[in-house]
């Protein structure tokens, strides 16, 4: 018996983020599309190596994409939406950049990895990773015809470099449901019969390919299904199953549940599942398998950067293979696109952390390890056994990871720990009373615009090149400037700016104990953007303060209101690669406790406003309903432990923003922040609606600009905003902010549009 191995994905950043700057260059007029095409061809090579060196039974093909997989399909496909008014000659690479950049000069990135463009096809989440997708268009006219050489080319170029090949496809009916609809009155499920004679014709050229297997993920097997979509899949994959083709049918990021008998009864040769996030499901489907199926086991983990426990690993495939022999094959659980790509990389790591890591090539190499001990025994793959073995020794005892102190404090956590001593009403009478606010008083969300100065300095520190004294002075400068030009402006309730931030997880990461940075841990957001996730391995913790200084200097400049800025327990673990050896509530509490006493030391330094930023709260949200309200217990109890440790008399904002919020108002609610600020200009307060609907009980600043674009918007119309807003939530409890920080923004549109709002403010309070 022999265990066939295989990945979903692989990576195409390159390890040195070599498709990045290529792109960027192409962009930027500096690099041919045939330089392009090369680097592009280059990276395929090498990354087909690399499975092959594992060990992998195929290389896969398919998962490349010069900037997204769901593009490559709208493409391949033959649905680009008409709206783009592409004329006949227009090359196929010219077109995917336009579809996923609109007019490039627009394009604006800001905060969280986030985009906006202006033509461009809508972007959002790859389900919960972090990894954004262009959004399909559909009317009731798409049409779909096969469109793209490029997957055909790209399998011809694997065999020519000696592989066997296994294609991979986003299954039609995961294609369809990630679209939208762009008329009204139609359901973008009735374009099914339209879209599988191309699906059809995919499989048949790739057959003429002497490809034997076709990978066609499905991933929205995972979700909540409305009944007609589950009701489509066994007629859409009967057509497809008469291509005579091996369709792997794969799903991940968690359990089938109650699509898993669905999953079974496609007519597929094979099932792929995934055992890392969703353990419980391998011993059901194993058992459960027909007798004609493959079943692929998705048994390291492709969402997060841990070295496998081998010995665990190899125990379930064991028994798997004792029931399926030759019918089991392993895999990562996903792609491996959401991993960095190579550990060799990380130079710099101290080697006991290194030790417990593996990036997308040590991943396959690991799952190679395990094909050998199943096939071989686990002698034959004794290094590798050995060193998982150690890793999962030393992570388990070292002092790194486990302190004591920590685990204490949160076991012995009082009960009310997450409440504020007095009800909000009772609160906001002291608050008032405090701060003597005018109606409708002025803010802004944190950050000042990021100018080349506070860039070039903060760089330089970091080198080595700025003595700590002379960084200072300079970010003190910045701060003065920014509070001074709030002075100016008349806003009521000031920040300093942010200036000594990069990112807002990393500034604080940086200063948690428990965290630590990678050289090269880069993984794709969108496009050529890649992110580069805190890893949170241990215990956290906070040495020293992290804000009080730079928050305290810039009150000492005004008797306004200086607002402390902090981000949130939950949005730190949602941007970070989490430790997977404790669940991510009691990370995420841990983290809560470092936070709250940060705003404890604030309160003491005389800050009498604290803002806790939580902007990923809903991107946190499980992909099954059913799992929400566990979620949304332990994250609201983690922000409120972050924001509890103070007196009645200090107020205490949360920020929001990229949300629909409506479907999570309770938990929202109970968050019991003083303030919330929200990003609801885009939708013309149309996000407020509901906030209204629901009672919303505490004060609310919904955005009255939209900071994404370099346009000043005119007092009248944040009149007209602000009129809107208090035709739903009581006018007392109004703040008037732009929609997110400024940090993307430059000062003379900044400073101008912040006037219009402050006069806005003015006009309503007469
Ligand atoms: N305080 C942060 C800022 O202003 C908030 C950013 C965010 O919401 N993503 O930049
Ligand atoms: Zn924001």
């Amino acid at each position: 018996m022999t265990t066939t191995i295989h990945t979903l994905g692989f990576p195409r950043i390159g390890k040195q983020r070599e498709l990045k700057f290529a792109l960027e260059k192409f962009w930027h007029g500096e690099l041919s599309a045939d330089a392009l095409e090369k680097t592009a061809s280059d990276l395929r090579a090498l990354h087909w190596q690399i499975q092959r060196d594992a060990g992998l039974d195929f290389v896969t093909v398919g998962d490349f994409a010069f900037y997204d997989q769901m593009l490559n399909h709208i493409q391949l496909l033959g649905c680009e939406p008409a709206r783009f008014g592409f004329e006949a000659g227009t090359v196929e690479l010219d077109r995917h950049f336009t579809m996923a950049r609109g007019i490039a000069s627009e394009a604006t990135t800001c905060c969280g990895g986030h985009a906006h463009g202006s033509a461009a096809l809508e972007m959002t989440k790859w389900f919960d990773t972090n990894y954004h997708y262009l959004v399909p268009e559909f009317t009731s006219t798409t049409s779909f015809s096969l469109s793209s050489e490029r997957l055909f080319q790209q399998v011809a170029e694997a065999q020519a470099l000696g592989h066997k090949v296994k294609a991979a496809l986003i299954g039609p009916l995961t294609f369809l449901y990630l679209g939208k609809e762009k008329n009204d009155g139609f359901n973008r499920l009735s374009l099914l019969d339209k879209l599988l004679p191309v699906y059809a014709d995919v499989l048949a050229r790739l057959k003429a390919l002497n490809v034997e297997w076709v990978q066609i993920d499905e991933p929205i097997l995972a979700l909540d299904l409305p009944a007609e979509w589950k009701a489509a899949f066994k007629p859409a994959y009967d057509k497809l199953s008469a291509s005579g083709m091996k369709l792997m049918l794969a799903t991940y990021f968690g359990a089938l549940l109650d699509n898993q008998a669905l999953a079974l009864s496609l007519p597929t040769a094979g099932l792929h599942i995934d055992g890392v996030r969703a353990p419980e499901q391998v011993g059901g489907v194993v058992d459960a398998l027909p007798t004609d199926k493959i079943l692929s086991l998705g048994l390291i983990d492709g969402r997060n950067i841990w070295r496998a426990n081998l010995d665990q690993v190899l125990a379930t495939a064991t028994d798997a293979r004792s029931k399926l022999a030759d019918r089991l094959w392993l895999a990562p659980s996903c792609s491996l696109q959401h991993v960095p790509v190579d550990l060799t990389t990380e130079t710099k790591m101290d080697a006991e952390l290194r030790s417990w890591l593996a990036y997308a090539v040590q991943k396959l190499n690991e799952l190679g390890a395990v094909k050998t001990a199943l096939d071989k025994g686990v002698d034959a793959a004794q290094a590798a056994f050995d060193a998982s073995r150690a890793a999962a020794a030393s992570r388990a005892s070292s002092p790194r990871v486990h302190n004591p102190a920590v685990k204490q404090r949160l076991a012995s956590l009082p009960g009310d720990a997450d409440q504020r001593h007095s009800a909000f009403k009772a609160r906001q009478a002291i608050q008032r009373d405090r701060f003597k606010l005018p109606a409708f008083p002025t803010t802004t969300i944190g950050s000042f615009p990021q100018t080349r100065e506070i860039r070039a300095a903060r760089a330089a520190f970091k080198r080595g090149e700025l003595a700590e004294a002379d960084y200072v002075a300079a970010m003190k400068k910045e701060i003065a400037f920014a509070v001074q030009k709030q002075v100016d402006l008349g806003i009521d309730v000031l920040v300093h700016g942010e200036a000594e931030r990069n990112d807002m997880v990393e500034y604080f990461g940086e200063q948690l104990d428990g965290f630590a940075f990678s050289q090269n841990g880069w993984v794709q957001s969108y496009g050529s953007r890649c992110v580069k996730p805190p890893i949170i391995f241990g215990d956290v913790s906070r040495p020293h303060p992290m804000t009080v200084e730079w928050t305290t200097y810039a009150q000492s400049l005004t008797s306004l209101p200086m607002k402390g800025m902090l981000t949130g327990p939950v949005t730190i673990l949602q941007w970070s690669f989490v430790r997977n050896d404790q669940p991510r509530s009691e990370t995420c509490l841990q983290i809560a406790l470092a936070i709250r006493d940060e705003v404890v030391d604030l309160e003491k330094a005389g800050i009498g406003i604290i803002q806790i930023d939580e902007p990923a709260i809903r991107e946190g949200l499980p992909l099954r309903r059913s799992q929400w309200d566990d979620y949304l217990a332990w994250a609201g109890r983690a922000f409120r432990i972050s924001a509890s440790g103070v007196e009645d008399q200090t107020q205490i904002h949360t920020h929001m923003c990229y949300s629909e919020f409506n479907d999570i108002l309770p938990a929202i609610a109970a968050l019991d922040a003083d303030a919330i600020t929200i990003e609801t200009s885009r939708s013309d307060m149309e996000l407020l609606t509901g906030f209204g609907k629901f009672n919303y009980p505490n004060e609310i600043g919904p955005g009255v600009y939209d900071i994404h674009s370099p346009n000043v918007p005119t007092t009248d119309e944040m009149v007209r905003l602000l009129k809107k807003a208090a035709e739903v939530i009581p006018a007392e409890n109004l703040w008037v902010n732009p929609d997110c920080g400024l940090k993307t923004r430059g000062w003379p549109e900044t400073e101008a549009a912040l006037a219009n709002m402050v006069a806005a403010a003015k006009a309503l309070r007469a």
